[in-house]
């Protein structure tokens, strides 16, 4: 009997899962899967341990769901990733594999590893096999008219949502039982060698039914809403299926099936559209570090931004990190970030401008920390959107666009329900004041135990705008 192995990464579900479904095609072999977790690889990337602990707890609903379809999860634990190609082959030996199937990780490290992985596998006799899975359409196969990426989202957009038209990408069905029969008694899942952080199981909750149950409610009604809603977090507005796609609980596939199962017309129609519209600048990101391998070294894309002098100012960066930069909406979010591992886009935006155009600190500095606390942190996304942000990246706001903070919050939450919520400092502000709380303290004599702004945003304003036309002036 032969024996194949399903190597799982970034893909933890059982139904559309491109390596698995090939590896169960054939009824005759046995079939068995492996996860290697490398702590030390996700120290050196700031991991967050929320994410972490999220891939743990989906494992262990994975195995669960393996199990009843006759295939048993192994888990491993080494250092990094060279460390990675040896367990994998060590295993391969002791197991008996005769094939491994995995799907592709983008980033560059990861497809090091697995060029190193196939070889060395070859060379022990054992056939490898990768398969594009965690997209829409593979890198590479939405180019302009010169065979080239896309440097702008809006052409991207038009083009994908064209080769959508023409064929919808292929969903794979969760393999059948196998004919050994469901396994009965599995062993627990030892917890990883990383710190642990509870994941907020009413938010987030666990697995792969709880993903698709989200998707489904999410698909119905409130998809349709999402233009006008998307941008208040005050508000339930938007999917909350980032944390899930991330780890590969979820596929975007899915996503697209059930969207255009309830809106046939998901391609064409405006309203829903808009949401379909954000997956696809979640393939623009991964498409990108395919084309530009050096967005995973954190270079920026805009090479004159190399040269923005930025300001080292450790007491700026912690008042953001902890939010207590005395502006209400940038440290209700970052109180969200902090406590929940996740935090609304609009807020990314609005934090990721406020550390970069109004304390001048250097993006990879904001990149980083994300990276370190959020669940769904994914180095695509997070490294396209901190480099919009801080315009240092393709298609990015331009250097001059600096949002104000204040207006942002008046903005998106006038009432400042989303700021009550996470600052309870100050919760006993009027609403006509909420966004500027020491003008409400002063005329008032009030006492407030929140940090009068760190910056005034005029003058920072005009410090960043000063930096990027020195640096521009030097290239
Ligand atoms: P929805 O609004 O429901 O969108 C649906 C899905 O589309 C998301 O789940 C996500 O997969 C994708 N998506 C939405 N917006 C974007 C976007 N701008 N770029 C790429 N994909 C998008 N997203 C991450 O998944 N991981 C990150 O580490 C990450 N870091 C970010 C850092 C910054 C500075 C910014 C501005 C954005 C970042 N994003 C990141 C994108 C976006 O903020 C999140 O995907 C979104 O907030 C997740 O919430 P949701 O699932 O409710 O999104």
């Amino acid at each position: 009997m032969t024996t194949h192995l399903v190597w799982l990464r970034n893909d933890l579900r059982i139904n559309d899962n491109h390596a698995l479904y090939a590896a169960c095609r054939s009824n005759s072999a046995k079939v068995i899967a492996l996860f290697i977790a490398t702590p030390k690889q996700w120290h050196s990337h700031d991991m967050a341990a929320k994410q972490a602990e999220f891939i743990w707890q989906n494992l262990q609903d994975l195995q669960q769901s393996l199990a009843q379809k006759g295939i048993e999860l192994h888990l491993a634990e080494c250092d990094d990733f060279s460390a990675s190609v040896d367990v994998l082959v060590d295993f391969c030996r002791k197991h008996h594999v005769d094939r491994v199937f995995y799907n592709y990780q983008y980033e560059v490290n990861e497809r090091q590893r697995d060029a190193a992985a196939e070889r060395v596998l070859f060379d022990n006799d054992v056939m490898a096999q990768g398969f594009d899975d965690s997209l829409l359409l593979p890198p590479g196969s939405v180019l302009t008219g010169n065979r080239e990426m896309y440097k702008v989202f809006t052409p991207f957009s038009k083009a994908f949502v064209k080769r959508l038209q023409e064929g919808l990408p292929e969903c794979f069905s969760a393999p059948a039982a196998r004919e050994s029969g469901p396994i009965k008694d599995v062993s627990p899942l030892k917890p990883f060698n990383y710190p642990r952080e509870s994941v907020d199981s009413s938010l987030f909750p666990v697995g792969e039914k709880a993903a698709i149950a989200r998707l489904r409610e999410f698909s119905q009604q409130p998809v349709t809403h999402y233009p006008d809603r998307r941008d208040l977090p005050a508000l339930d507005g938007t999917s909350r299926l980032s944390v899930y796609l991330t780890i590969g609980v979820l596929s975007p596939r899915q996503c697209l099936y059930r969207l255009l199962k309830e809106h046939p017309r998901g391609l064409e129609d405006g309203k829903v559209f808009v949401w379909l519209n954000e997956l696809i600048w979640r393939e623009f990101y991964r498409h990108l570090i395919v084309a530009y391998p050096a967005l995973c070294r954190h270079q920026p894309f805009v090479r004159w931004t190399r040269k923005v002098a930025w300001r080292d100012e450790p007491r700026h960066l912690t008042a953001w990190q902890e939010g207590k930069t005395g502006y209400p909406i940038v440290d209700a979010a970052m109180r969200q970030l902090n406590s929940l591992g996740w935090m609304h886009n609009r807020l990314r935006m609005i934090t990721a401008s406020f550390l970069v155009k109004d304390l001048l600190i250097d993006w990879r500095e904001g990149e980083r920390y994300f990276m370190s606390q959020l669940i769904d942190g994914d180095l695509a996304a997070n490294n396209g959107g901190w480099q919009w942000a801080a315009s240092t990246g393709t298609d990015a706001a331009p250097y001059f666009r600096i949002f104000n903070p204040t207006t942002q919050g008046e903005r998106f939450d006038a009432a400042g329900e989303f700021i009550r919520r996470w600052l309870p400092e100050l919760r006993q502000v009027p609403e006509k004041y909420i966004h500027q709380p020491h003008e409400w303290a002063k005329k008032t004599n009030q006492k407030l135990d929140y940090p009068v702004p760190i910056v005034e945003h005029k003058q920072a304003r005009q410090q960043t705008l000063d930096a990027f036309e020195a640096a521009r002036k030097q290239m």
